[in-house]
């Protein structure tokens, strides 16, 4: 039976959208409500869940009010094998729609569980518009989690609002996005394609973005000192509150042992100790740590130029490959590749999933190659490493405009056109002449490297301030969670007054 003080406490659900770049932030930030004294409740699936449990299984057991409530993922249903309940398990376009159509089906059993929890609030995944309606049935705030920079939500609304790039002679012509503080150039071919042209998956996403507005608020995972005209910028836009809560990783994970297994099931855990071994063998900042997050698979054109163009440049480098499930010839490229750079102690490879906040975090590492995904990007800014950016998909583009442009802590490595992340456009290679120069331009003494190291450890600095007691992002959620007490105080009152 649940004790009167449970009763009284701020009850808190979070509904994470099951693909990786929005569930680890989103159960990070749920375990920061947990230890500020909120009674959280995590909805999930089975599968999904089994990526984080021991860690929320270790709040719990350390005194903190936080559990996981269980849904079936309809699997059997769809005919999808057991276990396949998340965006990144989708090998193939058929495959990806299931997974996705399952997502959609658990909206009536989340809402059922709703009514039974009766939350005091619902944290949702931007993803989920339908809880706008759920949220209001409950009488409860909606908080809006977007995953990304609010940078990335101006320039996506700007466009999606005055369509600079209608008209242009070309897609490789270049815009200005309109509205933003800074002079931000882009082509059309940069953004994603369901904004380039109106098509079925712009009907899917439009009002994903505009129920924002009919949201109470926005938790944002970034500081103000990062992108605070665009944090402004975006509240006058939205015209509803924000808090920037973040980095949430280095917050939530501080001093924490489970780093290794962040995102992934116990079993799938690599070697770290021949890990840590070959970092410990290095000097510091000087490996690169190449990934493409969670999603993202690079077609074999593109791996080879990838693989020469690492071989080729002067640095030494860790890279987190994903395994090949129908060519085994690329796998066993990429073997050879692996044996090669053992013998020549110049690069070691990670197949599928990497322990990203350990290496991230090893005085070894000097820089990261990355597709501009923002957990990616806060991660690496959290301990002050400079980027390569090579964007994929989605905001990733708009991500390296703030990398780039803005922050000026960013290599550009050249890519040219946003595609879905299991497209292939074969044709579009970035080649390893640009890998091996953007290497250097990053890794080594030139002055513009060192400045932007310098830069990207300012932002580091500025990082660890904002999630200290009294930082900027700490007291946002503090405010933020009295504010919720406050609503839910004024919501009792107001009941027992009918
Ligand atoms: N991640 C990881 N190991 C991997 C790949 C990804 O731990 O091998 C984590 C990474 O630390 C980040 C998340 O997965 O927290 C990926 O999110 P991001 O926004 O960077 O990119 P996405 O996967 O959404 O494209």
């Amino acid at each position: 039976m649940e004790s009167q003080e449970s009763h009284n406490k701020l009850h808190v659900v979070f509904l994470p959208y099951p693909t990786p770049g929005h569930m680890i932030p989103m159960i990070d930030t749920a375990r920061l409500f947990a230890k500020h004294g909120v009674n959280v409740t995590i909805i999930t699936t089975h599968a999904n869940a089994s990526t984080f449990q021991k860690t929320i299984d270790n709040d719990f057991n350390s005194g903190y009010s936080i559990k996981t409530k269980l849904i079936r993922f309809p699997s059997a249903q769809l005919g999808l094998p057991d276990g396949v309940e998340n965006i990144k398990d989708g090998t193939s376009f058929e495959m990806l729609g299931k997974i996705s159509r399952g997502i959609s089906m658990l909206q009536d059993p989340i809402e059922v569980l709703l009514q039974d929890l009766q939350p005091d609030c619902i944290v949702t995944d931007m993803m989920y518009a339908w809880t706008v309606e759920a949220a209001a049935k409950l009488g409860v705030p909606r908080i809006y989690y977007y995953s990304s920079s609010y940078f990335s939500n101006c320039a996506a609304n700007f466009i999606m609002k005055y369509r600079p790039h209608d008209n242009l002679v070309s897609d490789t012509h270049k815009f200005t996005i309109p509205g933003l503080p800074h002079t931000i150039e882009m082509t059309s071919l940069q953004i994603p394609v369901w904004l380039r042209e109106k098509n079925a998956v712009t009907a899917y996403f439009e009002p994903i973005f505009k129920s924002e507005e009919r949201s109470y608020g926005t938790l944002y995972n970034s500081f103000h000192e990062l992108e605070s005209d665009y944090e402004k910028l975006n509240k006058t836009t939205m015209g509803i509150k924000s808090w920037s809560v973040g980095p949430v990783s280095a917050w939530a994970n501080k001093d924490d042992e489970r780093k290794t297994n962040r995102g992934q099931r116990e079993k799938n855990i690599g070697n770290e100790t021949e890990l840590l071994n070959w970092l410990n063998s290095h000097q510091n900042e000087s490996i690169l740590y190449v990934s493409f997050g969670s999603l993202t698979r690079l077609f074999h054109v593109q791996i080879v130029e990838l693989v020469y163009g690492l071989e080729n440049s002067c640095h030494n480098f860790i890279w987190v490959v994903r395994k090949n499930d129908v060519d085994d010839s690329e796998n066993i490229f990429l073997q050879d590749f692996e044996e090669r750079m053992k013998e020549s102690k110049k690069g070691y490879i990670i197949w599928n999933w990497a322990p990203q906040l350990l290496i991230l975090d090893h005085p070894a590492i000097g820089g990261i190659v990355t597709h501009c995904g923002w957990n990616s990007i806060l991660e690496s800014l959290s301990v002050g490493l400079p980027m390569i950016t090579w964007p994929m998909f989605a905001e990733q583009f708009y991500n390296e405009k703030l990398l780039v442009d803005v922050l000026k802590i960013g290599v550009p490595v050249g890519a040219k056109v946003n595609k879905f992340w299991l497209g292939t456009v074969e044709e579009i290679v970035v080649r390893r002449e640009e890998i091996a120069k953007a290497v250097e331009n990053l890794m080594g003494s030139g002055e513009e490297s060192k400045e932007m190291r310098m830069r990207a450890k300012k932002l580091g600095d500025a990082a660890k301030r904002s999630i200290e007691e009294g930082g900027d992002s700490y007291n946002n959620l503090l405010q933020l969670i009295d504010e919720l007490k406050s609503l839910k105080k004024s919501k009792a009152l107001g009941e027992k007054a009918d």
